[in-house]
């Protein structure tokens, strides 16, 4: 029997205990950068295992465990992130979330026991594979700064040769795994505009200096980035999302906040958008007599899957003999962002697609809806993924 046909068998077996971890995640879901319960429970699932385990990385909740195998080799990155997001949860299912507001709507519940019970797996059978595994239990992976940056930045991932990570979607058939070379997932930069006029009386504007007509124009102005400025054959996105600027009938504002988010798809975008945004309210200064504030956040950069890896990772997975993939797709790049994009600039690797989509089902609720779910037969088809491709990897020269 392969190392590989061993891990598939143990994995089978373990399939009934790897739902059950997944349905108590699922039931007691924790936001992000506040994941204390999960981080102890991921922690306590390795206790006494023959593995190094770090914890609480750069004061945060992030863990990486390392596996060691028969003989030193190449070491290889696996990644699964374990936070929930601030959804009420509205779905039917028995082990539905017991903390209200607090919603498991991203599969991250479904990544954390998959990861776990593949880590088990190759923990058990270490003495039949060389080189050494890094499992990355991830915290807060939806809200920025992204958990990953600070894993990354404390230099544990330093050794790396190659990182892998998978992400759970309903939208694709189960069964399904989906690759994308090259920029997969857009960057992303967070805005908040303050500009300060100065208030009065709403029938005398001439004494006043109105920081909504001031903001309008901006609102407007920002549309012609995209339009006229960036290269229309890359992929840009500028959203004002937000204006705040409550008052009554007849006073003119002294204040107004104008919030937004910006998406690239290439990474030579992110500064330029933002010296277009600068430009904009440079202009608004000297025509409005406004003074503009911005706070500009660079946020995940995109995420750029490295086209030889993503081809390995094809390889390997097109003459896979577990007869759990239906179907292996190129899907196409989302304008959607991840902070795995952190791992895959320091490290080449790929983020990989595994479709959830529940059975009989024809449309099913997306990521992050409030009746968000995914079929349990995706848990074991990425645990066989996820192990195989760090398998044949480690082989690699
Ligand atoms: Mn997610």
């Amino acid at each position: 029997m392969s190392i590989t046909e061993k891990l598939f068998s143990r994995l089978e077996e373990k399939e009934g205990r790897m739902i059950e971890i997944r349905r108590y995640l699922h039931e007691n879901p924790e936001l992000s950068f506040k994941e204390e319960k999960t981080a102890q429970y991921i922690a306590d699932f390795y206790k006494d295992k023959d593995v190094k385990v770090t914890t609480g990385i750069e004061g945060e909740n992030g863990i990486v465990v390392e596996i060691n195998g028969r003989n030193p080799g190449r070491t290889i990155g696996l990644r699964a992130d374990f936070d929930a997001l601030p959804i009420t949860e509205e779905t039917d299912v028995p082990f539905k979330s017991k903390n209200d507001g607090v919603m498991h709507a991203c599969g991250h519940d479904g990544h954390t026991a998959y990861l776990l019970t593949l880590g088990e797996t190759l923990i058990e059978l270490k003495d039949e594979w060389d080189g050494t595994i890094k499992l990355i239990h991830q915290h807060a992976e939806e809200v920025p700064p992204g958990g990953a940056k600070s894993i990354v930045a404390s230099g544990i991932l330093d050794d790396l040769d190659e990182v892998y990570g998978i992400h759970l979607f309903p939208m694709y058939e189960t069964g399904e795994v989906g690759l994308v070379e090259g920029n997969a997932m857009a960057g992303r930069s967070n805005f908040n505009l303050h500009i300060q006029g100065s208030g009065g009386h709403g029938a005398m504007p001439e004494t006043t200096i109105d920081p909504i007509v001031a903001g309008s124009h901006f609102v407007t102005q920002v549309q012609s980035i995209v339009s006229r400025r960036m290269n229309p054959k890359h992929t840009t996105v500028v959203s004002v999302t937000a204006f705040e600027a409550p008052g009554g009938q007849n006073v003119i504002q002294d204040k107004v906040t104008l919030r937004g988010t910006v998406r690239y798809m290439e990474e030579e975008n992110k500064v330029p958008i933002h010296d277009e945004m600068v430009k904009i309210l440079n202009g608004l200064e000297t025509a409005f007599g406004v003074t503009c504030e911005l706070d500009y956040i660079y946020d995940s950069p995109v995420l750029y899957n490295d086209p030889e890896k993503t081809q390995a990772a094809e390889d390997i997975l097109k003459n896979s003999k577990g007869g759990h993939i239906s179907n292996i797709a190129h899907h196409d790049p989302s304008s959607g962002s991840e902070d795995f994009s952190y791992y895959l600039q320091k490290t080449p690797g790929t983020f990989i697609n595994v479709g959830a989509k529940p059975d009989g089902v024809e449309n099913a609720y997306i990521n992050h809806h409030p009746k968000f779910d995914i079929n349990e037969k995706s848990l074991l088809i990425s645990a066989k993924v996820l192990g195989e491709v760090a398998l044949s990897r480690l082989e690699n020269e």
